[in-house]
């Protein structure tokens, strides 16, 4: 859906909307939307600017960071965002902008599409990192055994290795009797 500041100027929309998954274009591999990404939205022109705020909700599919195995994570988010026209900036003003590292964003030509908006706001929402339970106890890094669910045997060959010194005393030992 397109929302054309031209459009809003003249009335504000109150947006319910259900994307599927597979739907909205999120530009990451990291993650698979599971769930219909709900949004409640209220969109407006202020002074030339678009107005989008409301909220969002829906569940993806993430790895966790020690097993890789698939985590589902509830995604929520509260919004309120302002859009200015890219073309109503001076180049001086841009200039400025830099040197402030100030985070405005910006619409091009008539508006934005609101799956673009609302694909930022997942990233957003997005945990630095998801593990799938609190005593994950990830891959063995030897062998890459799931140490949640295999049994590696890296272990025991460390315990093996550390034993043979033991373990040839005794065979010395035996041999002089
Ligand atoms: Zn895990
Ligand atoms: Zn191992």
């Amino acid at each position: 859906m397109f929302l054309d500041v031209n459009e809003l100027a003249i009335h504000k929309l109150r947006l319910r909307r259900s994307y599927a998954p597979g739907s909205v274009d999120y530009h990451e591999v990291d993650f698979r939307q599971v769930d219909p990404l709900e949004v409640h939205a209220t969109a407006e022109a202020v002074e030339g600017q678009i107005r989008i705020f409301g909220e969002l909700h829906t569940r993806l599919e993430m790895v966790c960071a020690r097993c890789l195995e698939p985590v589902l994570e509830e995604v929520s988010r509260e919004f309120d965002l302002f859009y200015r026209p890219l073309k109503s900036m001076t180049d001086e003003e841009e200039a400025r902008l830099k040197l402030d590292d100030t985070e405005i964003a910006f619409f091009e030509g008539d508006g934005l599409f609101l799956a673009d908006v609302l694909a930022e706001q997942v990233l957003l929402a997005l945990p630095m990192k998801v593990i799938c339970r609190a005593d994950c106890r990830g891959l063995c890094p030897h062998c890459g055994a799931n140490l949640n669910t295999d049994e590696c045997r890296c272990e025991a060959h460390a315990g093996d290795s550390r034993l043979a010194p033991l373990a040839r005393l005794k065979q010395d030992w035996f041999k002089k009797q």
